[in-house]
């Protein structure tokens, strides 16, 4: 196993070696998963590039979630394509999620030499020589026990400040719409000493706050195999991070409404490092709905669980997922959606129509019956109704004081820095000498749905 105590965890960029181009797709765990190709290549004597036209090596890693997540990557490949026909010694991989579901159809489209699925990415170097030689390679074996643990990833973020960590791959709910599961294979949690070693590491590098992600992570639970008496659960892995240095924020996502435990919000108010932010999907107010999408929990056992929440966490922010237009969705069902967003108040939502991806139970279960005029107006309310939540939210914090942690400038201006509340808020105010990484005492003055607009009193 390599050390990954205090290595160091940014890219090594040397225009003298091969190089490397990674552009990825979808969420956090991609993200990451990049983060382990690089470290996997770089060990292979490649470098990190920020230009495509300067790469020997274009990797894409996708997202299979949504079809429009596909049909973005097919837009890259055909753009990938017209520069291996500049350049025919360029090799292309496509990665991830899309590589597992679509297989050796991927070789129907020219740019590609190799398909990789999300366990296969210590075969890369291989795969890649493989290419060379110009015959299409792929490897999409899917395994019980990766967890890319004993990798250390080469961090691509540019702030330096928020790093996350993967503490298990792959998910064993099978919800009906998902074709996670099915692309990512069955939930392996990783070792606690090398997730605690990553964290370590990260912040002996300058990190700040420390993401845990997994697709589930109240389902985290790692067995000691010399004492299977020995086990660790999320909870207890938490406050493990949480104490690596109390100066350090802590986070984690995604959170399941069946499987998320008192313990892990006792494990929150005890630690003021852990930020006070929960997000947990719902994706519907019907129960109905909730069963179709084999959910696994109902309305009234998602509330309690947010009743728990706020008597444990007053003041910790929520925020979600809902699908509109499900299979079979009646209008009914919607208006309960609506109903509970007006029940729970959330800080904030990820809200999507619903879309069919091909394998999962859905596709195979249930008619795609709902409208796409349908689907989008339901979308439309939802996403309105929302919005004027999140405003609502939001103006309660004004004339309120936040501590933000500043991850760099804002988007708009180099003279105004953004940061996040341990609310997972997005907080704007001036420079003012203030930098990435500090922690900054703030009070709100005016707020729009999505962002506070504050001023630094500290
Ligand atoms: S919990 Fe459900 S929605 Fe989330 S990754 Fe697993 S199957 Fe997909």
């Amino acid at each position: 196993m390599r050390d990954s105590k205090y290595h160091s965890v940014k890219p090594i960029i040397d225009p003298a070696k091969p190089q490397l181009y990674i552009e990825t797709y979808g969420c956090q765990m991609n993200v990451n998963d990049s983060e382990v190709v690089l470290s996997v290549m770089q060990d292979a004597g490649y470098s990190l590039c920020e230009m495509m036209e300067d790469a020997d090596v274009i990797f894409v890693n996708t997202c299979s979630i949504r079809e429009n997540a596909e049909q973005r990557v097919f837009g890259r490949l055909d753009l990938f394509r017209l520069e291996k026909q500049r350049r025919p010694d360029v090799v292309v991989g496509v990665l991830g999620c899309m590589a597992e579901r679509l297989k050796e159809e991927l070789f129907d489209h020219p740019a590609v030499d190799i398909v990789a699925g999300p366990d296969s990415y210590r075969d890369l170097p291989r795969l890649v020589e493989g290419a060379k030689g110009g015959r299409g390679q792929i490897n999409v074996w899917l395994s019980h026990d990766e967890t890319y643990a004993d990798i250390s990833p080469v961090r691509m973020d540019r702030n330096g400040v928020s790093a996350f960590i993967s503490i298990m791959r792959g998910c064993n709910n099978v919800c009906s719409y998902c074709i996670v599961p099915f692309v990512r294979g069955a939930e392996r949690s990783r070792e606690p000493q090398s997730i605690i070693n990553e964290a370590e590491s990260l912040i002996a590098n300058g990190y700040k706050e420390i993401n845990l992600i997994g697709q589930n992570v109240d389902s985290y639970l790692w067995l000691d195999p010399s004492n299977t008496s020995r086990q660790i659960n999320f909870a207890r892995l938490l406050e493990k991070v949480a104490l690596i240095d109390r100066k350090v924020r802590v986070r984690f996502s995604t959170s399941h409404p069946k499987d998320m435990s008192n313990s892990v919000l006792y494990t929150m108010a005890m630690y003021d490092n852990i930020c006070k932010h929960i997000h947990l999907p719902v994706q519907s107010g019907s129960n109905a709905m909730l069963e179709k999408m084999n959910r696994k929990y109902t309305r009234e056992s998602y509330l309690e669980r947010i009743n728990r929440i706020r008597e444990i966490l007053p003041g910790c922010s929520v925020t979600t997922d809902v699908i509109a237009g499900f299979c079979g969705e009646t209008e009914q069902d919607h208006l309960e959606t609506l109903s509970l967003l007006e029940e729970v108040q959330f800080d904030g939502a990820f809200m999507f129509q619903y879309s069919e991806r091909p394998g999962t139970k859905a596709a195979r279960r249930f008619a795609d019956d709902v409208p796409p005029d349908v689907k989008k107006a339901r979308l439309n309310q939802i996403i309105a109704l929302q919005n004027d939540i999140s405003l609502r939210n939001n103006q309660y914090s004004v004339g309120r004081e936040y501590q933000v942690l500043v991850e760099g400038s804002s988007k708009r201006s180099d003279e105004q820095l953004m940061g996040r509340t341990s609310q997972n808020k997005t907080c704007v105010f001036p420079a003012a000498g203030y930098k990435a990484g500090d922690l900054v005492r703030v009070k709100v003055t005016s707020c729009t749905s999505a962002t506070l607009i504050c001023e630094a009193i500290s």
